[in-house]
């Protein structure tokens, strides 16, 4: 077996709830959009895709029918471990935040380990009773929590939930850094973050916007996993929109590499996060 210890997971995050062809052109929207962009960046050296749907108007939507035609494009055509939303509308209700994964059963989901405010939008709404049922539901269908920490309340939530045991070790962290409302994106942050960290979790972290570059590097440096793509920002350098999203997957398997480490394969991916093997290998 390889040596896990220097592989660094990058998962991409094509879309988003939130950009739209204003703010980028290039942003995948329709199922088949979304599914073509994902597999570029699955051969770039991605090995987990973060999706959200969006509606006909281009707004985000947990719409399963969206879910599945998107899901099974991608499962036909690459290994990639999925990594579903359960936060992509700020309307939907608790069961449509989690009839998506308990028909489609994805390796990986996003947890939410508590509410905020969108200072842009609105209330981002994870009560308590919510995030029970939504651990439960999880644990049911073989879905593991990828725990989103947008501050760190939100990791004392998820030691909370471990002790109770609706959450399982080990955990696994995605630090959501720059947020309107959460924490900024500082390296600063990044370190705190993680030296609350319980041993043996595994982490990843993304930067919003212009904190994008330093929370990548530093976590590449703290031998963290990295997030990219457009649903955190759609800028690839400064002046220049991203052309698409792998884009920013190639240039982070540079930057890998520069650090003497090597992006993960998606069985690779499977092993760091103690998930089971494809559906589909
Ligand atoms: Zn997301």
């Amino acid at each position: 077996m390889s040596d896990l210890a220097d592989k660094v997971i990058i998962t991409v995050a094509p879309t988003g709830a939130w950009p739209s062809k204003k703010d980028n052109p290039n942003v995948p929207l329709t199922p088949s959009e979304i599914a073509a962009d994902v597999i570029a960046c699955w051969k770039a050296g991605a090995s987990v895709a973060h999706l959200h749907m969006r509606d006909d108007e281009g707004l985000g939507t947990m719409d399963k029918v969206k879910f599945k035609e998107t899901v099974e494009r991608i499962r036909d055509n690459s290994d990639i471990v999925l990594n579903l939303t359960t936060s992509g509308d700020l309307n939907a209700t608790e069961e449509t935040r989690m009839a998506h994964l308990i028909e489609l059963k994805p390796e990986l989901a996003s947890f939410d380990c508590g509410s905020m405010n969108w200072m842009h939008s609105g209330l981002f709404l994870n009560p308590p009773k919510f995030l029970e049922k939504l651990a439960t539901v999880m644990k049911e269908n073989g879905v593991k929590p990828e725990i989103e920490v947008f501050d760190a309340g939100m990791l004392y939530n998820a030691l909370y939930y471990l002790k109770k045991g609706f959450l399982e070790a080990p955990l696994h962290f995605q630090f959501v850094l720059g947020a309107a409302g959460g924490t900024a994106a500082t390296v600063e942050n990044l370190v705190y973050l993680k030296s609350l960290l319980p041993e043996g979790a595994t982490w990843s972290a993304l930067g919003i916007g212009k904190g994008h570059l330093p929370v990548m590097l530093s976590t590449i440096a703290l031998d963290g996993h990295v997030r990219v793509g457009m649903e955190d920002n759609v800028v690839y350098a400064k002046g220049q929109l991203a052309e698409s999203n792998s884009q920013f997957v190639e240039r982070t398997v540079r930057l890998v590499k520069e650090a003497n480490k090597q992006n993960a394969t998606p069985e690779e991916a499977r092993q760091l996060l103690g998930l089971k093997a494809a559906v589909n290998a």
